[in-house]
């Protein structure tokens, strides 16, 4: 089916080829703000480590045109200046299957150099000095070094760093910087304490001064949302004279906090240590599907922060919202790399098929080989590509709109907006009360603008009526609107019509009236004396016949229909006493329910079962409390008032 789908594909993009191609070189439908002051050497860069793996399982690329093409050149035709590899130091088991996750050695490095010299990016390597995948939580020590002391691994470090680097330069590759370590939040290398880990890091630098002069040394952390932790990781740089140029960082923005804060801590770094700063790392899903039968990272559902949808036009407004950040809000900013762009499905028809090239090519995130090495993860969750729908690629090579979206920062593309998605709606509905869904959705424009336009739902009659006699549940009512999918969620409640019917607000709705001067009235904080959370009305009075109230809230927008009142009170010492639940309609008591003041803990709820609210009248509901009083005092405590509707 993938098959036929593709030729289709081809042979259509081949037809608008034939007939205008100047056209679709030029034009975009992309939507795309201009980025003010966007420097002509800003770094635009693209990890691609895994190209030659995916190129091994037979995966091509192709360009705007439709012509396969060495990927390279359609990334830097696209405007991309820079590509980023990662290297790992030797991820193959003892008889040379590799880890996987592009089997990223330096060979690997210098094969992609090459290529991207060509066409005339430069390239950033990015050392993981491990023989996988190193990360905030992950930082393995390659096997040939694992019972170095610290003195040794640090000469083992500059060693392996100098000797890559010749490899690189004796290619005649264009190196514009090296990454000493990946990810490295308080870890690297198998080290722990910041004593050891920057010696490595001293030791990296140190080798790419004596090599690559002129490129920058970049150091690279995660998680700009943790609070002061990139200023603590700048100070001990700064303590311990490493030497380095920029202080990058991921951001991914589903986990790493908001623009504002990371254009914050990077500029505070940059400010306080006279670093450059960058985003090392970022992507962004253009699809919640996946396309290589190994489920994604990111997709619909969850608790993902999505602040674009995933569309093409989305992917290209979050890259183009961190360019801006980065250029406009981040004094020192030099860059933005999109991580993984080309990291697309191998192409097979079933997850068999994608295996067999994963575990051959070293394509997936990770082989079954890796059990060597890392045997409590990679080992044991190996398989595909959990990342191909943030590519910039379709699973069949084809760019995607959004690749243009670096060239289209620097001019702007600000054509008239369109709808690109649907927002979702949610919907909360009494079971006793009519379902009322909108007539109209908001509509995510390509600009990110919103605009509410008409929606037909897919719900019959018999539908709506399960729905109300199915009891608390949820649901998602689908329909149309602008010629894609809407979406209502729609949760059926035995809905409360009280405010803050818990006084969890302070009494937010709630009018208290003290009727004979009691010691104490009021909303009280005290979880162990509350029915539900944390707070309640709370009263106390030591002399005899002073405890007289009500506590009353009047409905607002409550709709015609009938209705059943519930609250509840404990208390004690209370004497001769006369407590009572009660509802008023347009003044007049319709109903009340007795309620008893017996001992602490003993909570007693007063119902009034049923009443009347007609069109346009008033309700009020409330409690009246009159304590003689005994002892102590007359206490007690009120919480959990309800206002259901009945059938
Ligand atoms: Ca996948």
């Amino acid at each position: 089916m993938f098959r036929k789908t593709l030729s289709l594909m081809m042979a259509l993009s081949l037809l608008a080829t034939a007939c205008c191609p100047a056209a679709l070189a030029e034009e975009s439908t992309l939507y795309v703000k201009k980025v003010e002051n966007l420097p002509e050497d800003f770094i635009f860069g693209m990890d691609a480590s895994c190209v030659p793996a995916l190129e091994a399982s037979g995966v091509k690329y192709y360009n705007f045109d439709g012509q396969e093409e060495d990927v390279f050149k359609i990334l830097a035709d696209n405007g991309v200046n820079y590509i980023r590899v990662r290297v790992w130091n030797d991820p193959f088991d003892a008889e040379g299957n590799g880890y996987g996750g592009g089997n990223c050695d330096i060979g690997n490095a210098v094969a992609i150099g090459k290529r991207a010299t060509q066409y005339g990016m430069k390239l950033l390597v990015n050392f993981h000095y491990s023989d996988f995948w190193a990360d905030p939580s992950k930082q393995m020590v390659p096997k040939a070094w694992a019972n170095m002391e610290i003195e040794e691994k640090t000469q083992a470090v500059y060693e392996y760093t100098r000797d890559c680097l010749i490899q690189l330069r004796d290619a005649g590759v264009d190196v514009g910087m090296v990454q000493v370590g990946n990810e490295t939040n308080n870890l690297m290398c198998g080290e722990r304490i910041w004593f050891n880990i920057q010696y490595l890091m001293q030791a990296g630098a140190k080798a790419t001064r004596e090599i690559f002069p002129d490129a920058l040394v970049a150091l690279h952390f995660a998680n700009p949302e943790k609070g002061g932790s990139y200023l603590t990781y700048a100070k001990k740089m700064d303590y311990y004279q490493v030497d380095y140029d920029v202080f990058a960082s991921s951001y991914y923005p589903y986990w790493h906090g908001s623009l504002e804060n990371l254009a914050a801590v990077l500029s505070t770094v940059a400010d306080m240590y006279g670093k450059k700063v960058m985003v090392m790392e970022t992507s962004y899903a253009y699809t919640p599907e996946d396309t290589d039968f190994n489920g994604n990272t990111i997709g619909d559902g969850g608790a993902i922060v999505k602040n674009y949808p995933f569309t093409v036009q989305g992917q290209a407004n979050n890259l183009r919202a961190i360019t801006d950040t980065i250029v406009n809000k981040t004094p020192a900013g030099i860059g933005v790399v999109y991580w993984e762009g080309t990291w697309i499905s191998v192409g097979g028809n079933s997850w068999e098929e994608n295996s067999a090239l994963w575990e051959k090519y070293g394509s997936g995130w990770a082989s079954s080989f890796s059990a060597a090495y890392d045997p409590a993860d990679a080992g044991k969750y190996y398989g595909g590509n959990a990342v191909d729908n943030q590519a910039l690629f379709d699973r069949y090579g084809h760019p995607l709109e959004s690749l243009k979206v670096f060239k289209l920062m620097r001019e702007g593309n600000e054509i008239a907006p369109k709808a690109d998605a649907l927002e979702d709606v949610t919907l909360i509905c009494d079971l006793n009360a009519p379902l009322e869904l909108p007539a109209t959705v908001n509509a995510v424009m390509t600009d990110d603008s919103r605009q509410a336009i008409p929606v037909e739902w897919n719900l019959t009659e018999e539908q709506r009526e399960q729905m109300h006699t199915g009891g608390v549940k949820q649901y998602v009512v689908t329909g149309q609107a602008g010629g894609m999918e809407a979406k209502c969620y729609v949760s059926m409640v035995e809905y409360n019509y009280l405010t803050d019917y818990s006084f969890e607000e302070g009494g937010n709705g709630w009018t208290w009236t003290d009727l004979s001067k009691a010691d104490e009235l009021y909303v009280e904080d005290k979880a162990t004396d509350s029915l539900t959370g944390s707070k309640h009305m709370h009263f106390w009075s030591a002399g005899a016949n002073t405890v007289e109230f009500t506590l009353e809230q009047k409905v607002e927008n409550l709709p015609a229909g009938k209705y059943k009142f519930t609250v509840s009170i404990m208390g004690g010492d209370a004497g001769q006493h006369e407590v009572y639940a009660y509802v008023k309609v347009d003044g007049e008591t319709v109903g009340t329910a007795p309620m008893s003041i017996t001992s602490y803990g003993n909570w007693d709820a007063g119902v009034v079962p049923e009443f009347d609210h007609p069109e346009g009248s008033e309700v009020i509901v409330g409690v009246y409390v009159r304590c003689e009083g005994a002892g102590n005092g007359a206490w007690g405590k009120i919480d959990d008032a309800l206002l259901n509707s009945v059938k």
